[in-house]
């Protein structure tokens, strides 16, 4: 991302009946390489970018799915089904937006990705950080926001 990138940043569905927007700038941006994201996007990995739950708005109806995990919820555009975001319970200061529904997405580069003991040997995302599983304490995910907010937003 580029250094001087103002919110707010809107995006919508494949088909256009979810909007969303934020008002704020990005935690991090993940590049997930786990099987579970894999059949999630049909590609080698996902893309995530964590916003502040109070910064985001989406209006259209939503579905949820996956696995429906006990505290995961994933939403899907009820009509084209595309994935737009997920929450966990006990973060719910912080929202999951899938990188790709931002019109901006190709500037929200991956910072991190996680679970590469899961990844397509072929698939080579240029990161800063990279784990083989997940960070393993928050501390870790905290201290990964540092880094990221000292890279990209250096200034606030
Ligand atoms: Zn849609
Ligand atoms: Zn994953």
């Amino acid at each position: 991302m580029k250094n001087g990138l103002n919110p707010p940043f809107e995006g919508a569905c494949l088909c256009g009946a979810v909007q969303v927007c934020v008002a704020a700038l990005p935690f991090l941006t993940l590049a997930c390489h786990c099987r579970g994201c894999q059949k999630f996007s049909a590609s080698a990995f996902s893309l995530t970018t964590m916003f502040p739950s109070e910064s985001f708005s989406v209006t259209g109806a939503m579905i949820t799915g996956g696995l429906k995990t006990h505290g995961r919820a994933h939403y899907f555009c009820k009509s084209c089904l595309n994935f737009i975001y997920s929450q966990i319970e006990g973060a719910d200061h912080r929202i999951n937006l899938r990188t790709s529904v931002l019109h901006e997405a190709a500037v929200f580069e991956p910072f991190v990705e996680v679970m590469t003991d899961e990844k397509m040997p072929w698939a080579e995302v240029p990161v800063s950080h990279s784990f083989s599983q997940s960070p393993a304490s928050l501390d870790e995910l905290q201290s990964l926001m540092a880094a990221y907010a000292a890279r990209y937003h250096p200034h606030l």
